[in-house]
């Protein structure tokens, strides 16, 4: 299974997984985390599109 991969808009850290849904898990839990706001989903999934 190909590996998807995205980084975060705000600091550039580098996020992989397998699978777009845990992988936009996995992003927005960091940008609430580390950045204080909760991006919309449905925009993570399509930039994980774009990207990969
Ligand atoms: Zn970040």
């Amino acid at each position: 299974m190909a590996e998807l991969s995205l980084q975060c808009p705000r600091c550039k850290a580098s996020f992989s997984g397998e699978e777009a849904d845990s992988l936009a898990d996995l992003l927005i839990g960091h940008v609430e985390a580390e950045h204080g706001h909760a991006p919309l989903r449905e925009h993570v999934l399509a930039r994980i599109e774009r990207h990969n």
